[in-house]
């Protein structure tokens, strides 16, 4: 039977899940930022401004979703960023899109661009100050999600990152892969950050960002989302599910998986790669054959389940693959993992 690891129903819509405007520091208004990307054919935009959490639901329509947002940023010694300084950021998402209030907001963190001015009395009963470190950030983590948000852990080599300092966290949803607005400062992310919390059991799903805050840092990054339609509930619930691919130029139209076959439909693209977290011999490089006007990539499983299976010997239960699909320009499209226990049929 044939199992669809991207779901058969539904639509894609494309998404920025990261991004600001001029009510923090970026250099547009959110009119003016929704109108860019609609034009390039964003459906979605996640507005994440810094530290004040502004709703933008009168942008909502047919065929424009806003996903109400912040980000906040919590660096060492607390004191405001300097170019040297470790940081963490992240990004809050309300799954209800009548949330007024994020349940992490403290005063003593704003300080970016225009923020201060949309801070409010209601804002101000709250406070949840954060210390760096793995474990006040945790907390804030924990917060969120049990006042109904979901959470990001943003661009670890923009915030000078490295494994101690992110290998503890918990409860995050998502991790940047990708942030242009990082490529643009000359701090390109990478996939390391992803497969280290993979390898440590943690599920987390790839994100590609813009982060853009004025007219170079655009349209680099981007979420395609397969949602039922684009109502909040519909696309929080695909996010959620991890029902999405991130990408910087690639196209994935299907990914499914039957009699030990994997078959992705893209576009035009160079090859996909499977990653696990162990070495291999041989290729895992997968070429895409041109069917019709289709092209089709069909990676057998089977050479990697055996490789599972040894290395469940040495206790690797919660193996995983994930697909990287590679553009002939060099860009990417990133699945999420999937577990190897996932798939009994993989072993009958
Ligand atoms: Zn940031
Ligand atoms: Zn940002």
């Amino acid at each position: 039977m044939k199992r669809w690891l991207i779901s058969e129903n539904g639509r894609f819509y494309k998404a920025c899940l990261h991004l600001h405007t001029d009510i923090s520091d970026g250099a547009y208004s959110p009119e003016e930022v929704k109108k860019k990307y609609q034009e390039k054919g964003y459906s979605i935009i996640a507005f994440t401004d810094h530290d004040v959490f502004i709703t933008h639901n009168d942008f909502s329509d047919e065929n424009f979703l806003a996903i109400n947002s912040h980000e906040i940023e919590v660096s060492e010694n607390n004191v405001n960023l300097t170019r040297y300084q470790k940081t963490y950021h992240l990004n809050f998402y309300a799954k209800d899109r009548n949330a007024t209030m994020t349940p992490v907001f403290s005063e003593s963190r704003v300080h970016i661009g225009n923020s201060s001015k949309y801070v409010t009395d209601e804002m101000r009963k709250t406070d949840v100050y954060a210390y760096y470190s793995p474990r006040s950030i945790n907390e804030v983590i924990r917060i969120a999600n049990e006042n109904g948000f979901f959470v990001t852990y943003n661009h670890p080599v923009w915030s000078l990152q490295n494994y101690p300092d992110y290998i503890d966290l918990e409860g995050l949803w998502g991790i940047e892969v990708w942030n242009t607005g990082c490529v643009c400062e000359g701090m390109p992310d990478t996939t390391v950050p992803f497969d280290d919390f993979l390898k440590a059991g943690k599920d987390v799903f790839p994100i590609c960002s813009d982060d853009s805050h004025g007219d170079s840092d655009c349209f680099g990054g981007w979420t395609m989302v397969k949602a039922d339609s684009l109502d909040y509930d519909d696309v929080i619930k695909a996010l959620l599910a991890g029902n999405f691919y991130s990408s910087t130029g690639p196209e994935i139209y299907e990914l499914s998986l039957e009699d030990k076959v994997l078959t992705v439909k893209t576009n035009d693209v160079k090859n996909i790669r499977v990653i696990t977290e162990w070495r291999s011999p041989g290729s895992k490089q997968h070429a895409p054959e041109k069917v019709g006007d289709e092209f089709i990539t069909r990676i057998p499983m089977k050479n990697y389940r055996e490789h599972y299976r040894s290395k469940l010997i040495y206790g690797w239960q919660d193996a995983y693959f994930r697909l990287e699909v590679n553009g002939h320009d060099g860009t990417h499209a990133y699945t999420r993992a999937f577990r190897f226990r996932d798939f009994p049929e993989l072993f009958q």
